[in-house]
């Protein structure tokens, strides 16, 4: 489009999909009309691109400039206000530029055009007039798969021109459909009239938060539940108020591997499965739920962190399932938390929030104490099923045999629960066969190229892998050091190495190891959770894909091979963690009427956190968590941001970090540490220094490194700056 005199036109104001923290402005020809949130598609160099119109004020432009011309207005509904208001919300606490954020909602519908005007072809049965070869190619290809076809891909896979088609549609041999508004699998048809019988507890919990529902304004319930307590179907009692009242329901959660069965059970409670949205959803579908979520069809969404993003209608209620896990902050282009954004959504849209646990944050736990948070708790499990007894095996003292990993009396419990018929899962929060492989000889470690990290040893697939880039190799036969053979030793475990040592022990017990490794997609997780429950395995050896949410009712011993491995990074949030996933992961156990058992190996059994979990004190441990970090000003005590700037040449990566720390301005209750080499000190072949801005409760920290970029000039094109608010990683 060409570009046209500002004099007399009506001028928009539109995000675009990329890195920009400005709108771009353009003029809407006549015939068009748009209002903030329409979807358009704008000329911006020599490409196009789908924005969405803004309602920010537009700048006064002198007559005589010249503005692009709107190519098109999608005849789409407007997106919700609130939703822009979080996106700029989002921009403007993460310092991320609001297109990225905008890209989040936009990102989906990228190719929304296509299928927007993609006619959709089904067969309707009928034999056509005349067969050609042709014609009959298109109907053996409908009938061999008997679903709406997209026509560009119909005429690909049928190889014919667009005329044949076009005939069969005359004939009515094909059926057109228009696949934007197709339906999708959705809750719309949920019914909420099949409530399951609450136990006292569970049904008081219910009714706080379907009171919470009632009020039809923003509020935080915390959700705190052990391990068993029927969390889920507690809150499943708030999504029906909420689809009572004809509104959209979004359910976070942490890891997909969580949602096949949230999914099942969602459907045994409303008669219908809710829409999934994560990574591995289909493209054609996303865009799918994206515009029925959009235009109201779809009313229940459970979701990784990226639905948070979706263009709901009238969301009336947002849950956040397992608030406390890592996984819900993103640390990729956006670095944001979805629990704490979910928050701020739900504010914005002046709606309820749940979040649940078993192991809440500390940050919530501080914010219920505060009065912020409603506190709404399940102390026992559902149907009285007991909690597992926690013992801590002292590896100092019940040493496994050289070599080995699994101690005496782990092995002896493992036995007696093969013997009676039951299951055990063994939890080791490491992927692969050994951490790190060295030469015996010459002392040699084998290291990634691009990263500062060991490789990993993966004997399945006979490789040293760096988990952080792409970076693997075959294992070789010699040390590339001292060039002699027979000195590479794998030293400490990996999952795959505790499945060599327990099939060396059982030899005929059935073990199914679970990691990312050994699943590939989401159908695979749900056929082997499946299988556990079904009871074809007798034990299950997994890293934290296991450890977290899932019901496996035969579990009745739950081993954990290393409880020290999060201990001694140095994080502030270092026993937290721990505390949270051997909680978890132990919660696995005992989850129906028998007895169980939860067997914790450890070299320090004196630990805080290890004395918590067995006394299953978590008020005690939460509360000298809490003083602690109140004494140092630690988040939610004060505030914390990170810059870390990464380069190619070390040498530039470190004078630009140098730039910024001289560019901070003094400020009472700011303090600048670093900038210091990152613990990570490489990454995919970037070298990466940190620096990190502690600040006291009250600061707006975000204005502070605003007013700190100003003054330092901006990166030059060889080095990266990420700005990282609340980090959970110091790496
Ligand atoms: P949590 O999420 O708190 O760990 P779950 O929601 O997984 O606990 O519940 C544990 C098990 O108990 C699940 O199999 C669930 O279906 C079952 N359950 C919980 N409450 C009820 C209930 N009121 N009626 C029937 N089954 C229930
Ligand atoms: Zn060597
Ligand atoms: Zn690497």
């Amino acid at each position: 489009m060409i570009k046209d005199s500002v004099l007399n036109k009506k001028i928009i104001p539109v995000w675009l999909p990329i890195p920009s923290f400005q709108p771009y402005c353009y003029i809407l020809p006549d015939e068009m009309k748009t209002s903030p949130g329409s979807l358009v598609r704008v000329p911006l160099g020599s490409r196009e691109l789908i924005g969405l119109v803004s309602d920010d004020v537009v700048p006064v432009f002198s007559s005589s400039i010249k503005l692009r011309v709107v190519s098109k207005v999608f005849n789409f509904p407007p997106i919700n206000q609130e939703l822009l208001e979080f996106v700029r919300f989002v921009s403007s606490y993460t310092l991320a530029p609001l297109g990225l954020v905008a890209r989040m909602v936009l990102k989906i519908s990228i190719s929304f055009e296509e299928d927007m005007n993609e006619e959709g072809l089904l067969y309707s049965g009928l034999i056509p007039e005349h067969i050609t070869s042709a014609r009959s190619r298109v109907i053996e290809l409908l009938m061999r798969t008997p679903r709406v076809w997209p026509r560009s891909q119909l005429l690909r896979e049928a190889g014919v021109s667009s005329r044949v088609l076009e005939r069969l549609k005359a004939q009515g041999v094909l059926k057109s459909i228009n696949l934007a508004y197709q339906s999708v699998i959705s809750a719309a048809t949920a019914s909420v009239d099949k409530p399951v019988l609450l136990e006292k507890a569970q049904r008081q919990a219910a009714n706080l938060l379907q009171a919470a529902v009632l009020e039809k304004r923003f509020s935080v319930s915390l959700l705190d539940g052990v391990t068993g307590s029927g969390k889920t179907e507690v809150y499943f009692e708030a999504i029906a108020e909420t689809l009572q009242k004809d509104l959209q329901v979004l359910i976070l959660v942490p890891e997909i591997s969580l949602t096949p069965q949230l999914l099942d059970r969602f459907a045994s409670r409303f008669g219908h499965a809710p829409s999934e949205w994560h990574s591995d959803v289909p493209r054609l579908q996303r865009n799918r739920i994206w515009s029925q979520v959009a235009q109201g069809g779809i009313r229940v969404v459970a979701g990784a962190r990226s639905a948070l993003f979706l263009p709901f209608q009238k969301l009336g209620l947002i849950i956040v399932d397992e608030e406390h896990d890592s996984a819900y902050k993103q640390e990729d282009k956006i670095f944001y938390n979805a629990r704490d954004m979910a928050v701020a959504r739900g504010s914005i849209a002046n709606i309820p929030v749940i979040l649940a646990s078993a192991t809440p944050s500390l940050e919530s736990y501080v914010n219920v104490k505060r009065g912020r948070y409603r506190y709404i708790h399940l102390s026992s499990r559902f149907s009285n099923a007991a909690m597992p007894h926690l013992k801590a095996i002292d590896l100092r003292v019940n040493r496994p045999s050289s070599g080995h990993f699994l101690s005496p009396i782990l092995l002896r419990a493992m036995r007696d629960v093969l013997e009676g018929g039951k299951q055990s899962l063994l939890f080791l929060n490491r992927r692969g066969y050994a951490p790190l492989t060295l030469c015996r000889f010459c002392g040699h470690r084998f290291s990634c190229p691009n990263c500062s990290t060991w490789l990993v040893e993966h004997r399945s697939s006979s490789s040293l892998q760096c988990h952080h880039c792409n970076y693997h190799k075959i294992i070789p036969e010699i040390c590339p050091e001292c060039g002699l053979s027979e000195h590479l030793v794998a030293c400490g475990p990996g999952i795959e190495r505790i499945a060599e040592e327990v099939k060396e022990e059982f030899s005929h017990a059935r073990i199914l190891v679970l990691s990312t490794d050994t699943v590939r997609s989401v159908k695979q997780i749900r056929f082997k959770l499946e299988s556990i429950k079904q009871g074809h395995v007798d034990i299950v050896i997994g890293t934290q894909l296991i450890a977290k949410g899932h019901h496996f009712p035969d579990i009745t011993l739950v081993g954990v091979i290393d409880a020290d491995i999060g201990l001694s990074n140095g994080d502030m949030r270092a026993a937290e963690r721990t505390f949270q996933l051997l909680s978890q992961v132990t919660g696995r156990a005992g989850r129906t009427h028998s007895e169980s058992i939860a067997l914790i190996q450890t070299y320090q059994p004196d630990h805080p956190v290890m004395q918590a979990l067995i006394a299953n004190d978590r008020t005690a441990f939460l509360t000298r968590e809490i003083e602690e970090r109140e004494a140092n000003q630690f988040p939610p005590f004060g505030r914390f941001a990170a810059l870390i700037v990464s380069s190619r040449m070390r040498s530039k990566a470190e004078s630009y970090a140098r730039i910024l720390r001289s560019a901070a301005p003094e400020a009472p209750g700011i303090t600048v540490l670093g900038p210091a080499e990152a613990p990570l000190a490489l990454i995919r072949g970037r070298y990466r220094f940190r620096l990190l801005i502690q600040g006291s409760p009250h600061i707006h920290i975000q204005s502070f490194i605003r007013c700190l970029l100003k003054k330092a000039s901006a990166p030059c094109g060889l080095v990266h700056l990420q700005v990282d608010i609340d980090p959970q990683s110091f790496l």
